[in-house]
This record gives structure tokens, sequence and C-alpha cells, in this order.
């Protein structure tokens, strides 16, 4: 008879994968066992909390033998955040993981073979020093078990928070900004809101720095319409730490834990910080939505650029455009640009982005990348969009939409640049995308949240064609041979 496992069983076991949510997995007698905090090779004691007839998620007990790739994380609050899943791993081991998992994810739903994956992946980039990266940080503000106030993170799973003003993730300078907004807190006796009750006022601090510029921003998010003596913490702050640029303050009366409500106001100061990716500039606002890793942003856009190869007239798409931070890099290099996104306020910064930066070749669209792209496409006054040279999406996790991959298969692009966030919807839509037009030409990794389960990965799609029957003869290279043809058809 199968053996039964339950819930408070005791063993020992080897973990010797990763699920994609970082937790470790070992098999006892072909039962799998998922455990947080262990480490592919630990062998270790585990205690079964939650038993299910195939798996069980497992308590790490104690390290028997510890992993060669076993490190003491950086954080002493590493175990018990629910930030990083990690921190307990050498940073190469890491890399080494997500690289895996985006090749596991190519050829297991993909469908592309591993020789070919491995053929033209190019190594993943990871960072010098993955710590300091975030330039952003929203730190929830309420009390300890002792009920002194606090300000720090998440516990896993729960909202008990952990009090921790420096993350490691995060700028140094959030624990200066943090310890003297709580100092004020407790000299004027301003409440902290309790989630429970729905009482208190200060809910979080939102930190913003624009890495190029070194100017940040501070956003208190407040239960309430203002603050008492908000100008008096205005001045504290700003006298204490001169890079603050902004100080505003977002209201926030509901029952949720949605961070921020909908209403913002300045409390000093402009109402937005700037910030330089590659000579393009960008004002962030304290609701818009700004990638918070500008280090590897910049390198994982250049390598955008470079796989869209453009020579100055193309036209291209950029379907979920965001604030337009990819448009702006394309637009220096292609004839005209058109971004797509579903949120209004990330198209209104987007046009002006582009204003700031004086690029007058890009048009943004508010809508489904999934209607707006259609619609085009079903439009004869669109004509001279319709074929676009190059169309490159960076969807949500979720990816593309059917409807929004079946259009770019009728638009027929010459290349398609895909950024992704979650190589599993990728290898999804990659496999629909080259079933018969598309070939994969070349995809790469680009680490933009060390420390955590999360990869963005950014691949090369070319048009496919069948090789014509003097492609041999004449004896160039099949794109070029392409272009060629293309050139007389137009010249015709
Ligand atoms: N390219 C941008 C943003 C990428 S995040 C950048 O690098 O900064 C993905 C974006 O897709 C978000 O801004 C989100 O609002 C948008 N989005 C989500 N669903 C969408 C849809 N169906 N159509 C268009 N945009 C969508």
């Amino acid at each position: 008879m199968e053996k039964e496992y339950k819930k408070g069983d005791v063993l020992e076991v080897t973990i010797n994968d990763m699920s994609d949510e970082g937790l470790g997995i070992g098999k006892h007698d072909g039962y799998a066992l998922f455990v947080k905090d262990t480490v592919v090779g630990d062998k270790c004691k585990v205690k079964i909390m939650k038993a299910k007839k195939n798996y069980a998620f497992a308590h790490l007990e104690e390290v028997i033998v510890p992993s060669s790739f076993r490190i003491t994380p950086n954080c002493k609050f590493a175990k018990a955040c629910g930030g990083c899943q990690l921190q307990a791993m050498s940073y190469e081991a890491e890399l080494e993981f997500k690289e895996n998992k985006v090749k596991n994810n190519l050829i297991r739903l993909g469908g592309f073979s591993e020789e070919y994956i491995e053929s033209i992946k190019e190594p993943i980039v990871g960072m010098e020093q993955p710590f300091r990266y975030r330039n952003k940080a929203q730190y929830p503000i309420g009390y300890d078990k002792e009920g002194n106030l606090v300000a720090g993170f998440y516990a896993g799973r729960t909202h008990d928070i952990i009090p921790n003003t420096d993350c490691f993730l995060g700028r140094e300078i959030n624990k200066e900004i943090l310890e003297c907004i709580l100092s004020f807190m407790k000299k004027e006796k301003i409440s902290a809101y309790d989630e429970k009750t729905g009482k208190g006022l200060l809910r979080h601090v939102l930190i913003r720095e624009g890495f190029s510029t070194g100017e940040i921003m501070v956003c208190l998010i407040v239960n309430a319409k203002s603050l008492e003596k908000e100008q008096e913490l205005c001045s504290i702050l700003t006298k204490e730490i001169p890079a603050i640029k902004s100080i505003c303050l977002n209201s926030n009366l509901k029952d949720t834990n949605v961070i921020m409500g909908d209403e913002t106001r300045v409390l000093w100061g402009k109402e937005t910080i700037e910030d330089e990716l590659d000579g393009v500039r960008f004002k962030i606002s304290a609701r818009s939505f700004y990638q918070i890793n500008p280090v590897q942003t910049e390198r994982l856009y250049k390598k955008a650029l470079d796989y869209a190869s453009l020579t100055g007239k193309e036209s291209v798409w950029d379907l979920y455009c965001g604030i337009g931070t990819i448009s702006l890099f394309l637009a220096r290099k292609a004839g005209k640009v058109y971004g797509v996104e579903i949120i209004p306020e990330a198209i209104a910064d987007a046009k002006e982005n582009a204003n700031l930066n004086g690029i007058k070749n890009a048009e943004f669209f508010v809508g489904k990348a999934e209607e707006v792209l259609p619609e085009f496409y079903n439009n004869p006054d669109s004509e001279n969009m319709l074929h676009p040279d190059v169309i490159v999406v960076d969807p949500p996790r979720k990816g593309c939409d059917e409807k929004c991959l079946e259009t770019m298969l009728q638009m027929e692009p010459e290349r398609i640049v895909y950024v992704s966030c979650d190589s599993a919807t990728l290898a999804r839509d990659l496999k629909i995308l080259c079933a018969e037009k598309y070939e994969l030409k070349a995809w790469q990794c680009y680490d933009q949240f060390c420390r955590t389960v999360h990869c963005e990965t950014v691949v090369c799609l070319n048009k496919n064609f069948s090789k014509p029957k003097d492609y041999i003869q004449i004896g160039i290279d099949a794109e070029d041979y392409y272009r060629i043809k293309e050139s007389e058809k137009k010249s015709e």
C-alpha cells in the first residue's frame, strides 16, 4: 500500500528543483514536498504543514547538509519578509535558475527544441550588485505587537508589519526619510492607520528616486484629506534631506488594501520628479508607472532597440507602451512610432514625455492593444500604418490577447520584439507567432528583480519565408535578399 503523508510528519529530503514561486522541491519516495527557504542541493529535515494526495507544503526544520549554492542572506529579515525569495541562494545560482526557468518554458510550452533554444540564447544579464536597485519603495506604517509605531514590510502572506526601515533592495536614504517621519508622528501624536478598525491616519509612505537626477519624491498616503501640521513635516524633511524635490499627500479613505487613493495633492515642491534613461528624460508623478530598476531597464531597452534593427525610416508599433518608455527609445531611431496603452493617464504622461524630449515622431493611443490594432488594420484610411516594419510588445504577466497576436500576424511586420515579465505566457504566445510566419532568432534574460523569482526576457522574431529558388545562386544572406525584393516591389 502507498505510504500516506499527513500534517506534522517530519521527513528528510534533498532539494533538487525549485518552483516558479521560489519554493524548493524535494521528493520523498516520489511524493513532492514544497519547502520555503531551501536551496537546490540542500539536504534537510522538513515538517509537513499541509498534505495533499500527491504533494505537500512543508516547513524547513533544519538544514542537515547545506547546498554548495547556499549563502547567508544579506538581510536579516529575509526569512520572515515576503519580498525576496532567493536571498539564501548565491547570485550566480540565482541567474542560472532564472535562465533555466525561461529556457524550460520555451521548450515545454513554446514547442522549441532544446538544441535550438540553446543555440540562439544570449547569456543572462545580471547586476554587478544585486542590491539597492529599486527606485521606488512603499512602506506600510502601523504598530508592532507592543504597540510601537513602526514602518516596515508585510510578513509573507500576512499583513503583520515587520519593522524594517532599511530594505536591502531599496536606497539607503529611505531609512533617514522614514525615521524622520516616524519621529515627527510620535512627537505630534499622529496615528497610523489600522486595517482592522479602519481608524488612524498614515497608511503608507511612498518614496521614489530618479537615479540619474538624484531627485526624490515622498508621498504620504493618508486616511484623510490632510495631515495635522503637514507643512511643519515638510520643512523638517526638506531640511534634513535636501534631495527631496517633491512631497505629496494622497488621500485614501477606502477600506481596501489597494495602496493609493484617487486624489493627490502637492504639499511642497514640484508635482513630478525627473529621471533619465540613456538620454531620454521622463517625468514621474506619484501614481505613474515607471520601471523600478532603471539600471537594468536601460540595458533591456537597448537590447530591444538592437533587436528592432532600425535604420531611421521604419514605422513601429509599441504595444502595451505604459508612459512611452520603449516608444521614446525607439522613436529616436525610427521613422514613426505608434504607442498603445490601456491607461489614459499613462498615455497623457507618454505625450508629455515626448514633448519634454522634443520627440515629434511618436503618436499615442488609449485602448486595449487587441482592440486598437484591429481597428487600424480594418480601417482603409490607415493605409500607411497597416504594414509596420516592427512591432514591439511588452504586455503584463498574462501575455498578449489572442486577437492581438492574430492581428500582428495579419500585419506581417518584418520583425517582432517581445519583452516579457512572464516566460510561461511568452512561450505560449511564441508558439502561435512561430507556427508559420515567424522565426525565433534570439532571446536573452535581464535580471530586473534581483533576489526575487521574477525575470524579464526579450526575444527577437523575424518574418519567415520559404527560401526562394535563386537564393543559393546569388549567394547573399536570406534576409538581405528579402529586403532587396521588398524594395524592388516598392519601387515598381
Ligand atoms: N512598456 C512599458 C509598460 C510595460 S507594463 C514600460 O516598459 O514601462 C505593461 C503595460 O500594459 C501596463 O502599462 C498596462 O497598463 C498595459 N496594459 C495592460 N493590458 C493592456 C491591454 N489589453 N492593452 C494595452 N495595454 C495594456
